[in-house]
């Protein structure tokens, strides 16, 4: 199943992404994609219901918004420098265990959202990533059940303001959290929708031109080994969110670095997830 949702901000109603790629409408299914969706077997019991009502549900235009895929979830979590090449382009070495830091979950909007730059911001980025969603509650998990506690994967593009991000001391949380800055999308696919996702191109290109390209057959941490490890940490709830990092080809790594700025045009992609493109838009404080 691919799971939508559609509508202005903040009053999306949930979808699902028909076969033949129509948007139809499963307000009639009579919940959100949100965590007590997930932690209820609910995908179990849209894919029953879908099986019955999908054919007679209502069709919504291609012109209506899409949100994110799915409603605010409890935690959103980045993993840092999970690409070697990448990891190159910054000047930081490979970890040796995987880098965690947090996105505010206020960070999230649709795949398609303009993107607001933060006030003064001088330097704001991009980052293609595969987004792991939670479908259960994780603590302690290993790698190996590691694939039975996930929802499905999505597109998410890691927007990353760097002056905020490394030149105010302490965490990168305050270069990743502004509003508009983790456009996920444009849906969220089960497992068997993307058969082995470590097999997935991503890339991404500013104004055309093509920026990053890589393959998450070039993680350094796997999906299973990133659910297990950061289940070690915090307990997962479902509806969560974890972002895979980045491939190479990010601004702050191109010499002299390139930066985003009002009017740019940012558009990205992961084979069998979908694609994005986001109008990069002046601060509105
Ligand atoms: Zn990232």
């Amino acid at each position: 199943m691919k799971l939508i949702r559609i509508g202005p901000p903040g009053a999306e109603k949930p979808g699902l992404l028909a076969a033949n790629g129509e948007r139809v409408d499963a307000s009639g299914f009579g919940e959100d994609w949100d965590e007590t969706f997930f932690g209820a077997d609910g995908l179990a019991r849209l894919s029953r219901w879908a099986a019955d009502h999908l054919a007679a549900a209502r069709r919504v235009p291609d012109s209506e918004r899409l949100g994110p895929p799915i409603a605010r979830p409890s935690k959103i979590i980045c993993i840092g420098l999970n690409y070697a090449d990448h990891a190159r382009e910054t000047g930081a070495k490979v970890p040796r265990e995987p880098v965690l830091f947090f996105k505010a979950t206020t960070a999230l909007s649709g795949p398609d959202d303009d993107v607001v730059l933060p006030r003064d911001s001088s330097k704001t980025d991009w980052e293609v990533e595969l987004a792991i969603v939670m479908g259960a509650r994780a603590r302690y998990v290993s790698p190996e059940d590691a694939p039975g506690f996930v929802a499905g994967y999505a597109l998410h593009n890691d927007y990353s303001e760097r002056e905020h991000q490394l030149e105010h001391g302490g965490q990168w949380v305050k270069g990743k959290s502004a509003d508009t800055f983790a456009p996920l999308g444009p849906f969220l696919a089960t497992p068997d929708e993307v058969g082995d996702v470590q097999k997935l191109g991503l890339w991404l290109s500013v104004n055309g031109e093509s920026r990053q390209k890589g393959n998450t057959s070039n993680m350094v941490f796997g999906v299973p080994q990133l659910v297990s490890y950061v289940s070690r940490f915090m307990t997962l709830l479902p509806g969560d969110v974890i972002s895979t990092g980045t491939p190479p080809g990010v601004g702050l790594g191109l010499d002299p670095p390139v930066f985003l700025k009002a009017g740019d045009v940012v558009e990205c992609g992961i084979e069998k997830l979908g694609q994005q493109r986001q109008r990069i838009v002046p601060s509105i404080e």
